[in-house]
């Protein structure tokens, strides 16, 4: 056997003959490709840039198989959009793969993913985003997305939603949610039987936020550092709650909650769904009387309601407050000066004292 100019992969062929005659001719064709290993890039048979020489030449029956080898597609020739229906094919393919792994709720592998389509990771990647204007893994998160909906729609919890949606956890269902279309979760029925409620989770200079409120106005305020606990607490909370898709009212609802608690000292209208008994309430709208820049023990607070011997169940309907910063339970301090507990994070208490001590007088 005679070595192989046109392949040193594969022995010389009577089609490769015949293909390379097709190039030397300059025939315009559509059943094969040819990668130029000297520039790394893959044509069509008529492309009108000069012709290799054919020992650099490499066959391939199709774009893919030359796209995987790792030669990028000529910008004369396009052989990408001669070949295009394949290609799209190829990707619709891959999209179906991708969209298995929500169905089963495996963990995708990309790699696997682009394996079967054929094609190097990297290649996969690049056509994928070329095509969709999503990376696979930006895809698989949107089709989780538009999943989430119909799916919290007739599920029990926020978890089996996420799992039906095919989110592993809670809290990887979250990190995708806000991410890609500002839209939170939908969907959670777990506490307040009946109840409808929009929730949505946001990052801010204290650190994550979540927000939720009821159609009188917001009922829950959690800070924390992790957004799948938070909304673990919230889902605790509220265990039969129906969520609601977030609308216009609740958009202004969260940028009004984001400025509270980055500017505790800046006044800002906000409807407050306030739940709890009598008394809770009672305490609660004490808290909301102290003045920003003023703090009060337990014991004052206790007098301001007129309930001097309570003081310990002040501080336990204190610590029961579920608007963080909205109800200022921050503003209570030990009568020693210490900062004493907070629900939200003594840092965060701190932050928050050490700015409204800051700001100017009258605020
Ligand atoms: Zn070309």
């Amino acid at each position: 056997m005679s070595p192989n100019p046109a392949s040193v992969d594969a022995p010389v062929s009577e089609l490769d003959n015949l293909r390379w005659q097709q190039l030397e001719s300059r025939l315009p064709g559509t059943s094969f490709v040819y990668g130029v290993t000297t520039t790394g890039v893959v044509c069509s048979p008529g492309c009108p840039s000069r012709l290799p020489r054919r020992e650099n030449v490499r066959f391939y029956e199709d774009i893919r198989g030359a796209l995987q080898a790792g030669f990028r597609p000529c910008k004369r020739c396009r052989p990408l959009d001669k070949v295009g229906r394949d290609l799209g094919a190829l990707l619709a393919r891959v999209c179906r793969n991708l969209e298995g792994y929500v169905v089963s709720g495996a963990d995708a592998a990309i790699a696997d993913v682009a394996s079967d389509a054929g094609m190097a990771e990297a290649t996969l990647l690049r056509h994928f985003r070329s095509v969709t204007g999503l990376t696979p893994t930006e895809y698989l998160a949107a089709i989780r997305q538009c999943r989430l909906y119909p799916a919290l729609a007739k599920q029990g919890s926020v978890l089996q939603a996420a799992t039906e949606a095919g989110y592993g956890s809670a809290s990887h269902f979250y990190q995708d949610a806000p991410r890609l279309t500002g839209m939170p979760p939908a969907k959670h029925r777990k506490g307040g039987k009946g109840e409808q409620l929009t929730f949505a989770l946001a990052s801010t200079e204290l650190g994550e936020l979540a927000v939720a409120a009821s159609s009188q106005g917001v009922c829950w305020i959690a800070l924390g550092e992790d957004p799948g606990v938070l909304l673990d607490e919230f889902q605790d909370h509220f265990r039969h709650a129906t969520l609601l898709p977030p609308n216009d009212a609740f958009n202004q609802q969260i940028a009004a909650v984001c400025q509270l608690v980055q500017h505790p000292e800046q006044p800002v209208t906000l409807p407050l769904d306030i739940r709890g008994t009598v008394f809770q309430r009672q305490v609660w709208q004490a808290l909301q009387a102290i003045p920003v820049g003023m703090t009060l023990d337990y014991q004052q607070l206790a007098e301001r309601i007129g309930r001097p011997t309570a003081a310990r169940a002040v501080a336990r309907a204190c610590a029961s407050n579920v608007l963080a910063v909205a109800v200022p339970c921050h503003r209570i301090i030990r009568r020693d000066g210490g900062l004493s507990g907070y629900r939200w994070g003594v840092e965060r208490k701190a932050w928050l004292l050490a700015r409204e001590k800051a700001a100017p007088e009258g605020n």
